[in-house]
């Protein structure tokens, strides 16, 4: 990764979009709205815990400010669709294994520890749709005309057929995978590049979205030998709008908190994506003494 990628990953984002343009899910001129990661009504998971957590993994924290908010969604995509439909679910698993996590840090709860998976009932098509909605709302270039606005991720199309449309499936060279993320970051990449040293493996093509308690990756064309070790959010990607399937989701064991964004020396890859169309904020951490300092009892 170049220092400019660095620096960019360590730096405050604050990207806005302008007050009137094309929505970029159903693509309809006026007046545009913010759209949230994490959605209203997520759960915020504690910073002790995620540090009791992360200090297991040995990932250094990393102490800055801001957030992901892109001005790119017409009112009823954002407040309507996505708002209403589709982060309840997204909500729900947040809240359900986000209360688990807080547990580590609740002092009623001295010494809890995680079980080693949760089982979540969720509606997978709902929460797809959540997934690929706020995606599709990270899709906003300073320099973007009109037409690249439409044009400029290529797989925009499908998808936005599949966030409108309630009756079909998420096309078959998409898939969208989960796992446990007790990580301080906040990250949003509409679209990157993983690709390994070794000259006869494709390229995996990935959006991802990751704030604690859970990581979402979307991938598009994955070749064969290159699945991400995570769970498939879809077991049945033909299931009703309304139907539910049990969701599991490991604690016990999980990819490196910064993965895959960052280029690993054990999977050796190199991570190639635009800045314009990722945002990577830390939650800063409460400034209340106490409670922050390490326990040595
Ligand atoms: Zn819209």
């Amino acid at each position: 990764m170049s220092n400019h990628s660095k620096n960019f990953l360590n730096n405050r984002v604050l990207i806005k979009g302008e007050k009137q343009g094309y929505c970029r899910i159903c693509k309809q001129y006026g007046d545009l709205t913010h759209d949230h990661i994490p959605p209203k009504g997520s759960i915020t998971i504690s910073p002790v815990a995620l540090r009791t957590l992360a200090q297991n993994k040995e990932i250094k924290s990393v102490i800055a400010q801001g957030g992901a908010s892109f001005r790119t969604l017409c009112s009823n995509c954002n407040n309507n669709l996505l708002g209403k439909q589709y982060d309840p679910e997204l909500n729900k698993v947040s809240k359900e294994v986000g209360s688990l996590v807080n547990k580590i840090s609740d002092l009623s709860y001295r010494g809890f520890s995680l079980p080693p998976k949760v089982e979540i009932d969720i509606k997978p098509q709902r929460l797809a749709r959540a997934v690929i909605g706020h995606l599709l709302a990270s899709n906003y270039h300073p320099t973007q005309s009109e037409s690249d606005i439409k044009k400029h991720v290529p797989s925009s199309e499908e998808l936005r057929n599949f966030f409108l449309d309630q009756n079909v499936a998420l096309p078959e060279n998409f898939n969208i995978y989960y796992w446990f993320y007790p990580g301080n970051r906040q990250v949003l990449i509409r679209e990157a590049f993983m690709s390994f040293y070794s000259h006869n493996r494709e390229p995996l093509i990935f959006g991802l979205i990751k704030f604690a308690p859970i990581a979402y990756m979307l991938t598009r064309d994955e070749p064969k030998n290159c699945k991400p070790n995570a769970l498939n959010l879809f077991s049945n990607r033909n299931i009703g709008i309304d139907n539910t399937e049990k969701i599991q989701i490991n604690l016990d064991s999980y990819p490196r908190l910064d993965s895959p964004e960052a280029p690993n020396d054990d999977d050796k890859n190199i991570i190639f994506f635009d800045p314009q169309l990722t945002s990577i904020a830390t939650k800063k951490e409460s400034k209340k003494k106490g409670f922050a300092k390490k326990q040595t009892s």
